[in-house]
């Protein structure tokens, strides 16, 4: 998601000097209230980094040539303009990398339960899509605005463009750069002031900015996000084979979920948080000042089956579940219930089974033998 460059004719950077996040402070006045600027807008990290080509841009190709970006075409479609900021915004100088802070507790989960999963009858989302917006949404607003704070304080003929998620941009990679972070073995990226909850964005300008000091790595030899993932989707440290991960399989992935891999979804209804969750770097997250992100009340997981596409939308519009639509979203249901489920969820299934899509209808259909399997192997047992 890109903004349409803007340009400004008039310089108006007043400020104080601001609290800055990267590992080491660029400085010089600019850069300082450029800074003062993605505070004053609430991002809660920002730093700066040259226009130079990403680090990790033959490990972004070589993931690439393995397929592990599966059905995500549009990573390989804009592969030359991430791994060159030129080629998205002539005479770019700077990059301009911000964090947003999600995390917030449910009020049903205590800090003790955190990361454990929620009631089995209700929905286990990622904790990016607790809340009632959508952080793209979010991330657009502040980054127009950042970005005309940056256009005004380069004075007339500055561009600037910004970014957020699905920009042709390695963002982890710049967000390293920038200092604000570093990529875990679990290639995403932590802050050691956040942890791992954070949206990253960033905005491209033709503004010359003294750089940061990029982030230093600090895993060491840690490797809990690579033992618990439960579909082994961290191949190699650093190296995810998306078409293995959770969160690909519940929303990337449009079409049937591999049979074989429907039962290690577990009680993942929308995204997956296993490998965030375990990783130590946590200790140090804060609760999100963004209202926007706060954990809203799911019905449990049945009701879900029976709402028609207008429901849908009422409950979920302009929320990360909306993108996957209702049949995406039944179809993660169902195969939800299928591992976690008892006789109590088989009539909503059974519902379910006249859906009038196809790909709900026979997860439906899986969920049903796997509840009956499980209730045979329960009867047989006693
Ligand atoms: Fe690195 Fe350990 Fe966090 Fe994984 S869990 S990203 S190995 S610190």
């Amino acid at each position: 998601m890109k903004s349409s460059a803007s340009t400004n004719s008039k310089r108006d950077c007043s400020g104080t000097v601001a609290t800055t996040d990267a590992a080491t402070t660029a400085s010089g006045p600019l850069a300082l209230q450029v800074k003062e600027k993605a505070r004053a807008i609430g991002f809660d990290l920002v730093g700066i980094t040259s226009a130079q080509p990403p680090r990790h841009t033959p490990e972004f190709q070589q993931w690439l040539s393995s397929g592990f970006h599966g059905e995500m075409g549009y990573m390989a479609k804009n592969a030359g303009k991430r791994v060159d900021p030129s080629k998205i915004l002539a005479d770019v100088r700077s990059g301009v990398v911000v964090g947003l802070n999600y995390f917030n507790e449910s009020p049903r989960e205590p800090r003790s339960e955190r990361g454990k999963g929620t009631r089995p009858t209700t929905a286990r989302i990622a904790r990016y899509a607790w809340g009632a917006r959508d952080y793209h949404d979010v991330m657009s607003e502040k980054l127009k605005q950042l970005a005309s704070a940056i256009d005004e304080c380069g004075g007339p003929g500055t561009r600037s463009l910004w970014y957020v998620d699905t920009g042709p941009i390695l963002e982890r990679d710049l967000a390293q750069r920038a200092g604000i972070g570093f990529i875990g073995k679990h290639t995403n990226l932590i802050s050691r002031r956040l942890g791992n909850w954070m949206f990253v964005g960033e905005v491209l300008t033709t503004l010359e900015l003294p750089p940061d000091e990029p982030e230093r790595e600090y895993c060491g030899s840690c490797r809990r996000c690579i033992d618990v993932c439960p579909t082994r989707a961290i191949v190699a440290p650093y190296q995810l084979d998306a078409r293995l991960c959770i969160s690909y399989l519940t929303i990337e992935l449009k079409g049937a979920i591999p049979v074989e891999l429907r039962p290690l979804i577990g009680d993942h209804v929308f995204g997956c948080d296993d490998c965030l969750d375990v990783c130590p770097w946590n200790r140090f997250a804060k609760f999100s000042r963004a209202r926007e992100f706060q954990r809203r009340e799911m019905p449990p997981l049945t009701e879900f089956l029976s709402w028609d596409e207008q429901r849908f939308r009422d409950f979920f519009r302009g929320t990360p579940i909306f993108r996957i639509k209702r049949r995406g979203f039944l179809r993660n249901v169902c195969v939800v219930l299928g591992n976690i489920g008892d006789a109590s969820a088989l009539p909503a299934l059974e519902q379910a089974l006249a859906d009038p899509e196809p790909l709900v209808r026979e997860h439906a259909a899986w969920a049903i033998d796997q509840i009956q399997s499980r209730c045979l192997g329960t009867q047989s047992a006693v």
